[in-house]
């Protein structure tokens, strides 16, 4: 199969991949933390505790949302690299820099288009990142 992101060479694909596999085993990891915390915490119920309870509750969900949220765009570009769109801006089809992709590996956009995003999410709320945002939210909301 030919590969689209031929800018990027087979060790540049290689480095974000283990990089990619890396942060996934981590938030994994922390997962099974939180998972065990949960079952511990159901047998010390005690009602007096009930509301700090579940103000560590809303403060933990947050967090495994945003994770679970970051656990999906990692598995996103694990696929990309396996079909070989690794790096392509999904928005301009241009191809992102390798610096970038380094220092952020679940890069979606091109340093351009994501300068963009950024200003229609300042002008407008209801702009597309949000929307795709609380799409995520919605499908974390499915799963649990
Ligand atoms: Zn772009």
């Amino acid at each position: 199969m030919e590969r689209e992101n031929v800018f990027l060479s087979d060790n540049d694909l290689a480095f974000i991949q283990i990089r990619l596999l890396k942060e996934k085993e981590s938030i994994l990891a922390k997962k099974k933390d939180f998972d065990s915390f949960c079952l511990d915490k159901n047998e010390l119920s005690d009602p007096l505790d009930e509301a700090s309870i579940n103000v560590q509750t809303s403060h933990e969900l947050r967090f495994r949302n945003r994770e679970i949220f970051f656990l999906k765009k990692i598995n996103k570009s694990l696929l990309k690299i396996k079909e070989g769109s690794y790096g392509l801006c999904e928005e301009c089809g241009a191809e992102i820099t390798f610096e970038r992709l380094r220092a952020r590996p679940t890069a979606e956009l091109c340093i351009n288009c994501k300068e963009e995003a950024e200003l229609g999410e300042k002008n407008n709320i209801f702009g597309k990142t949000s929307k795709s945002l609380g799409k995520s939210i919605s499908e974390v909301g499915i799963t649990r």
